[in-house]
């Protein structure tokens, strides 16, 4: 979309970080998670590169997200995680369905007898995610089931963990635990089949979750799943006084990852404001000094959320800005008084490194009192994208 602000992917910095993957893991096959339009980079552009680079098997939600990427020339494994509303599609374009439930895989057998081809799936089972999977207490029952469906092979296991950033240990180890007896209730029923769990986070933290294959997503993008805790709520009624926001991880956990995403715009106008002006809609923030505000063309539209009104910065030659007022749809505002040679055309990094200073996701995140993925899908799905060492 045509619009005010431009993200811009490095792809480099995609392979940088698919190599950071394998390299923890000793070399294990990945299966890159590319849903949601690659987390909002783009899953056509992101997965040819990830091909390029040696990956295995890409992931999607929909099969409609596998078929874009088909389109585009991609002939990759395409895993399909829980979309069922087309059966003849996982046939037509050689997708790999995850199954839930002997009702859907019984659908899979029947198509695939009409055909007279053979399909493979992947079975999950919920270890304590709450959401798709057969119960522990199925597993069994269900795989005895399948395995005996004609056209039908069981290719992979799966399951998924309850929490991003993998911050209970204990109840990811029980998900592990679990894991490995339906591995081994399989095991007994059917030849071996690709194991994988390990989301991000297990990555990063969990050699236990390995397995046969990883599945990462996040931090193929550059992001850490690995919340941190930052001061919420400050400058509001704020005063242009008031000092930057400091970032709020300055380390990151994780510094060999590189985020690929980099959200930017221009100054569409630079107003001089007498102190005492309220500044967008309510005048939640009133200038506290003669001032520079800088308009911007980026609101809630583009994705930038809301939740940031007075409660985050954007770099502007190289140094922080806070966001003075309540972010609009089309527009926010930064107070730049401070900032040097100042002039309209500027260019604004929202997310990203401009200089030497850097706002990641996660802070944006933190600030909006929600995760990086919200931040780059909303961010990423909206604007022009441009990519770079494509
Ligand atoms: C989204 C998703 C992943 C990737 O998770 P990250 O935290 O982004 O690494 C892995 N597996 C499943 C089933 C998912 O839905």
């Amino acid at each position: 979309m045509d619009r005010g602000p431009i993200t811009e992917i490095d792809l480099n910095a995609v392979a940088h970080n698919f190599r950071a993957a394998k390299r923890t893991t000793g070399n294990k096959t990945v299966i890159a998670v590319v849903k949601a339009d690659g987390y909002g980079h783009g899953a056509v552009e992101v997965s040819k590169r990830l091909i390029n680079e040696g990956v295995s098997y890409l992931a999607v939600a929909y099969t409609s997200e596998a078929i874009a990427l088909r389109r585009s020339g991609i002939k990759a494994p395409i895993i399909v995680l829980f979309d069922k509303s087309n059966i003849e599609d996982y046939f037509k374009y050689s997708l790999i369905p995850v199954v839930h439930d002997t009702k859907t895989a019984q659908r899979f057998s029947k198509e695939a007898k009409t055909r007279k081809h053979n399909i493979n799936l992947h079975i999950k089972v919920d270890t304590g995610m709450g959401r798709l999977g057969f119960n522990m207490e199925d597993v069994e029952k269900g795989m005895s089931v399948i395995n005996k469906m004609n056209f039908i092979s069981v290719s992979g296991l799966m399951s998924h963990f309850s929490d991003a950033g993998l911050s209970d240990r204990a109840y990811a180890l029980m998900q592990i635990d679990r894991f490995n007896k339906a591995r081994n209730v399989l095991a007994k029923k059917a030849k071996p089949v690709l194991c994988h769990m390990a989301n991000s986070a297990a990555v990063m933290t969990l050699p236990k979750s390995y397995f046969d294959a990883i599945r990462p997503g996040l931090m193929l993008y550059g992001c850490s799943p690995i919340q941190n805790k930052v001061s919420r709520g400050q400058g509001a009624k704020g005063s242009s006084k008031s000092k930057s926001l400091e970032p709020s991880n300055p380390q990151t956990l994780e510094p060999f990852l590189k985020p690929a995403m980099t959200v930017k715009t221009k100054i569409l106008s630079i107003r001089r404001f007498k102190k005492g002006t309220p500044v967008s809609y309510g005048g939640t923030f009133i200038t506290t000094r003669e001032s520079l505000i800088a308009v911007l063309p980026v609101g809630y539209a583009d994705g930038y959320p809301r939740a940031l009104s007075n409660n985050a910065d954007v770099i502007i030659r190289g140094k922080r800005s806070p966001i003075a007022g309540r972010i609009c749809m089309d527009t926010i505002m930064a107070d730049v008084t401070e900032i040097r040679g100042i002039s309209e055309g500027d260019e604004v990094v929202l997310l990203g490194r401009q200089k030497n200073t850097v706002i990641t996701a996660s802070e944006l995140a933190e600030r909006a009192g929600t995760i990086s993925y919200e931040i780059l899908t909303s961010l990423g799905n909206r604007s022009k994208r441009v990519y770079i060492n494509g």
